[in-house]
């Protein structure tokens, strides 16, 4: 025999008895960011690896140890996505959408080698948005109160809004000497990640993830206190916005992003249902980005939200995927006029999730599998119904006699059914 293949560490098949779930979460999220007017856009897994490097930044965790990149028979250095905005961004500047604002969404698969446990895995999925071509605070508060309603679509209510301001960058340029000065002056307690990334990208170890740092990072100096007025006036308007809409948050002065291309507004929505991986969305404003990448030099803010990790949350047992009905039709001559007849009840009823029975078998047979299907519904043709036009239709959860319907009778009775939900 030979030998059983299996899926890649990390990477995950969703069944069919999962991904209803998906899907629902994929349907709030799409009507919640339609409603705001953003609208979808699509690009491929596969970017040359450049891309990836000039807007994530080289001497981030993403370029140097997580991005599944390869040469390919022809020579090209690719790499499967490890996020989607460097990806709407290449292609907003290679399409020229950048003449007016845009708001785009996009959703799917990312790829990360991180090492795989709950909550982080190496194929992994997210729903994010991007406004490219917009400054001011009031499109950071649209993004965090889109946010906020897709939490509430989804029934979430223990999320915690955590905010900051990265400032510019000639003021994190004085922020970053100034916490380099700490650091240094604290090596000692840093771990060898640390140490190497205060030589290379010093704010990334605010970012760290080893707890034994933490009460050094939270004594850590302030970005806010380095502010421009610029800045500072940019952050207390969103705060203000957040303020007036009721939207709740704490300030994190030592918030950073795992990516180098953000600045001014900085932003997480955290859990503490999930342990270490409680971040379920992460977003900001990048305004150097687009032209860092060779496009206009417009302003830019959005985030992405990991749908495995919201997955986790949702409570979705009252979701159910369940076929309405299942249609038994034993014997030759019913067997032959079921496909014609469940067609006509598909046409009659929209949105209809009907399976009809395939493959034979006695009355008996049929209706176990009619049963184990989860279907509310037997609709059983028989000879006679062929005969009078007619069906039965009998309830399988709960109490219920069969009853024999016509086909009017059924339609209205599905119909129904299909308004209930
Ligand atoms: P973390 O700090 O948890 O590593 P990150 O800062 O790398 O997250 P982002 O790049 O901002 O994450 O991605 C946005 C969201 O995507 C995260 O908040 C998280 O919900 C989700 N996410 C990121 N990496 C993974 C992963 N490997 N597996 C599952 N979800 C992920
Ligand atoms: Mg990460």
């Amino acid at each position: 025999m030979s030998e059983r293949l299996q899926a890649i560490r990390g990477m995950h098949d969703v069944l069919p008895e999962r991904t209803p779930f998906w899907q629902h979460l994929e349907d709030r999220a799409r009507a919640v960011i339609e409603g705001y007017g953003y609208r979808e856009m699509r690009t491929p897994l596969l970017e040359p690896v450049e891309l990836f490097k000039r807007s994530i930044g080289e001497v981030t965790d993403i370029v140097e140890k997580e991005m599944y990149a390869f040469e390919d028979r022809g020579g090209d250095r690719l790499a499967l996505r490890p996020e989607g905005t460097a990806g709407c961004v290449r292609a907003a500047i290679e399409h020229g959408l950048l003449d007016q604002p845009q708001r785009i969404w996009y959703r799917g698969a990312m790829f990360r080698r991180e090492r795989p446990q709950r909550g982080r895995y190496r194929q992994f999925h997210q729903i994010g948005v991007e406004v490219l071509g917009l400054a001011g605070p009031d499109i950071d508060l649209e993004v965090i109160a889109m946010t906020r309603r897709l939490w509430q679509a989804l029934g979430l209510r223990d999320l915690r809004l955590a905010l900051n301001s990265l400032g510019d960058g000639d003021e994190r340029a004085r922020y970053r000497a100034a916490l380099v000065k700490y650091l240094r002056a604290h090596e000692a307690g840093l771990d060898a990640d640390s140490r190497r990334r205060l030589e290379t990208n010093p704010l990334r170890v605010l970012d760290s993830k080893n707890p034994d740092l933490a009460d050094l990072i939270a004594a850590a100096p302030s970005l806010l206190d380095y502010l421009g007025e610029a800045s500072r006036a940019h952050f207390e308007q969103l705060c203000g916005g957040l303020d007036a809409a009721g939207i709740v948050y704490s300030i994190h002065p030592r918030l950073v992003r795992g990516l180098d291309y953000y600045n001014r507004t900085v932003f997480e929505w955290i859990t503490d249902a999930l342990g270490a991986q409680g971040t379920v969305c992460a977003g900001g404003r990048y305004d150097g980005l687009v032209a860092q990448l060779g496009g206009r030099d417009v302003p830019a803010v959005g985030f992405a939200l990991g749908v495995e990790r919201l997955l986790d949350l949702i409570d979705l047992s009252a979701l159910d995927p369940s076929p309405d009905a299942y249609l038994v039709a034993p014997g030759d001559a019913a067997s032959a006029a079921a496909p014609g007849i469940a067609e006509r009840l598909r046409d009659a009823v929209p949105g209809l999730r009907l399976v009809m029975h395939c493959g034979g078998g006695s009355f008996k047979s049929q209706f176990k599998k009619a049963d184990k299907s989860g279907a509310r519904l037997a609709l059983i043709l028989g000879d006679e119904e062929l005969r009078n036009g007619t069906l039965g239709c009998k309830p399988l959860r709960g109490q219920g006699e069969q009853r024999t319907l016509s086909f009017d009778a059924l339609i209205s009775t599905l119909s129904d059914m299909r308004r209930v939900g």
